[in-house]
């Protein structure tokens, strides 16, 4: 089980990880980047370490593409079109500096965000996912039917039939409380 529940969350789709820093948008929205430090924290887990003190003008960047991409993956959802400027706000991320990677040890590579632009090299390569995943529009795209959740996540399983944004979280949390309710219906007759 997640050690807290308001973790930062990764389900491996890098543009909805970040749609995934505001909790329960659609019962009780809970804003995992409160601060630009949290920006910072999100960055180092998802992308790669930040090293530079991050501000509230970074904040709203990120705050931005964020909503961008929710959007655009409301609009897939429902078989629309993303409108034009949603799409022109990721496009516009997507174009600046991607992080560069480097060869470790004998099988292996690491990110790095350049120097001086850290954030917008993080979130190039965000909104970079969020091209992609937008462009292919498969039908992969979901909504958690954990209770509250309302994570959009992408279903990478093989038969597409995932209904969670994460067994640990969501998909447990259902199982226990189908469980605990059948034993509520059952206990009068035993
Ligand atoms: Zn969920």
């Amino acid at each position: 089980m997640a050690a807290n529940e308001l973790d930062f969350q990764f389900g491996g789709r890098l543009s909805l990880d970040l749609t995934w820093t505001l909790r329960y948008r659609s019962v009780a929205p809970t804003e995992l980047l409160a601060a630009p430090s949290d920006l910072g924290r999100w960055i180092t887990e998802a992308v790669a370490p930040v090293r530079e003190p991050l501000t509230a003008p970074d904040l709203a960047s990120a705050v931005e593409l964020r909503e961008a991409i929710y959007a655009g993956a409301t609009s897939s959802l429902a078989g629309e079109d993303v409108v034009r400027g949603v799409r022109e706000t990721i496009n516009d991320f997507a174009a600046r500096p991607a992080p560069f990677r480097s060869l470790v040890g004998h099988a292996g590579a690491t990110s790095h965000l350049r120097p001086g632009a850290e954030v917008e090299c993080a979130l190039a390569v965000v909104a970079l996912d969020a091209v992609e995943l937008l462009a292919s529009a498969d039908g992969r795209l979901r909504v958690c039917e954990g209770p509250g959740c309302s994570l959009v996540f992408y279903d990478s399983s093989r038969p597409g039939t995932r209904r969670w944004c994460s067994t640990e979280r969501c998909g447990n949390r259902v199982n226990t409380t189908t469980y605990r309710r059948r034993l509520a219906v059952k206990k009068p007759n035993t």
